[in-house]
């Protein structure tokens, strides 16, 4: 009897595999790291069988620790880091190179020669991303011009290319699968989010044959089936979405104007915005949100880069906490911080202010000021940006937020979430399950393999663990917003 749906969660860090029920209850969950590599200043690589290793032995781990059969899974659901690029060998499976991974600046150089060359509008209105190292292409082409041997093998069609969700399931299926979802090809910066289809000119630019090419499908459906060979059974391959798509989606965000927050060590904001794709030139990122049933839904996405971050430093670097929790311990002990503000910009800042040169800043103090202070302020600090995101969402969209879904380590916080609410004057809620990436996968797998027959369906299974409400009126919010930006002000251009 199946009652039981496998999602497999291929992070940064760890590869995990959680077994949820139909109701969206997690029966079990297995997590295995696996070593980063830094070969060099500003590089980062996966070994891809290591990936996969991990990945394998958390499923089958999973399924044992239930004492459960592979004949009660309906069905697998993969979600994984994004813009991480493997390159294999179609005949043997083997990696020619290391992932690189996400993070990976190597291509730096190579992606500033393209913008001088006045390729981002190009680039921005086909894939609505922004020219960056981060995104697949340019770490694709990096392999295909550094390792030897690699271009003259892809041009006679002996690679493949995929992201971690396609090499999953390359490996899951024992090499039939060649594939991958339109949220993971909206991340490749090679990808028309227009046209759904890989685009010729931007192959052409990157210097990246189509041959290597996963097939694109939609993000719920059949992909294919593990080999019993390697799983112990053929079981349907149903759902595959990036990271803080299937975030989106297991936080049941369906309709144009809803909104998560996933509040992790930089925090990832996600509005979905219907079915056309609207490009922006305000740093946000226009993204697929997940193409189901012949539609895609299109996503705009905001990051913060120092969140959960912010408190680590207090941990780890100012010594004020013992644990990241603590943080809401101390926070309450004053009512407010004491006029003191901190700007997190350890990294310069992102959107809406763009300024890589900004540094951090602590203002605001006094002779009154304490350490309770100080940790409250730097909670603060992960509301107010998330704030200023929300503001150049609404102001490129025109939707008026009402409601943030939220997730992330830090979302535990509840003296965080409840500022959140004051400062957005809007609510803020909080699942029960906060698994929410694995269960977006879950739930794209469930529709396709007949547990659920729609997104209403799945809506029945949101069950919200602590919703905030505003507790302060606009004049308030206003003031302390205004407060905020020239804190912000006075941090910019630091480093110049
Ligand atoms: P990631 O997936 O990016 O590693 P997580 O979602 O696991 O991050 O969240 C971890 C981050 O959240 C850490 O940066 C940590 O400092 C922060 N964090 C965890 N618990 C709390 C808490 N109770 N209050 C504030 N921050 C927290």
């Amino acid at each position: 009897m199946k009652k039981y749906i496998m999602a497999l969660d291929q992070g940064t860090t760890s590869s995990r595999s959680i077994i949820f029920d139909k109701a969206g209850n997690i029966i079990s969950v297995v997590q295995r790291e696996f070593p980063q590599i830094f070969p060099k200043e500003g590089w980062v690589e996966h070994d891809p069988m290591a990936i996969w290793s991990t990945q394998i032995a958390a499923c089958t781990e999973a399924l044992t620790k239930i004492g459960g059969e592979w004949d009660e899974i309906y069905g697998i659901g993969i979600t994984n880091q994004r813009e991480t690029v493997v390159v294999w060998d179609r005949k043997t499976g083997v990696p020619v190179y290391n992932a690189i991974v996400w993070q990976c600046r190597r291509t730096a150089d190579y992606c500033k020669e393209l913008k001088d060359r006045g390729l981002t509008e190009l680039i921005r209105n086909k894939t609505g991303l922004l020219l960056d190292p981060y995104f697949s292409a340019s770490k694709v082409a990096w392999i295909l011009d550094n390792v030897e041997g690699a271009r003259e093998k892809a041009e006679c069609g002996e690679l493949c290319f995929g992201t971690i969700d396609t090499w999953l399931m390359w490996k899951l299926s024992g090499g039939k699968v060649h594939a991958t979802d339109y949220t993971n090809a909206s991340r490749t910066m090679l990808f028309n989010i227009h046209t759904l289809e890989w685009d010729k000119e931007l192959l052409e630019l990157f210097g990246i044959p189509e041959s290597i090419l996963p097939e694109v499908k939609p993000s719920s459906g059949i992909f294919g089936y593990s080999d019993a060979k390697i799983l112990g059974a053929e079981i349907a391959i149903g759902g595959v979405a990036g990271d803080q798509q299937a975030a989106l989606f297991g936080q049941c965000c369906f309709n144009p104007g809803d909104l998560k927050n996933t509040y992790g060590t930089g925090a990832f904001l996600l509005m979905n915005i219907g079915e056309k794709p609207q490009i922006t030139d305000s740093g946000l990122v226009t993204t697929i949100a997940w193409g189901i049933d012949g539609k895609v839904n299109y996503a705009l996405e905001g990051s913060v880069f120092v969140c959960g971050a912010a408190i680590q430093w207090l941990r780890d670097g100012m010594r004020v906490i013992e644990s990241a929790a603590d943080s809401e311990y101390y926070a309450k002990k004053v009512p407010d911080s004491g006029g003191v503000l901190v700007v997190p910009a350890f990294q310069g800042l992102g959107a809406p202010y763009w300024d890589p040169y900004a540094r951090g800043i602590i203002i605001g103090i006094t002779r009154a000021t304490n350490k309770y202070h100080l940790i409250r302020a730097t909670l603060e600090s992960m509301a107010y940006q998330t704030a200023d995101v929300i503001e150049l969402m609404e102001k490129s969209t025109g939707i008026k937020v009402e409601g943030l879904m939220v997730d992330g380590g830090a979302s535990a916080n509840d003296l965080l979430l409840s500022f959140q609410s004051d400062i957005l004057g809007t609510s803020v809620n909080r699942p029960e399950c906060i698994e929410t990436t694995a269960l977006g996968a879950a739930y794209l797998c469930g529709l396709a393999t007949g547990v659920y027959e729609s997104t209403d369906d799945i809506k029945n299974n949101r069950r919200i663990g602590a919703t905030f409400e505003p507790t302060k009126d606009s004049a308030w919010r206003d003031e302390k917003m205004a407060t905020w930006k020239k804190a912000v002000s006075r941090c910019l251009a630091w480093k110049e």
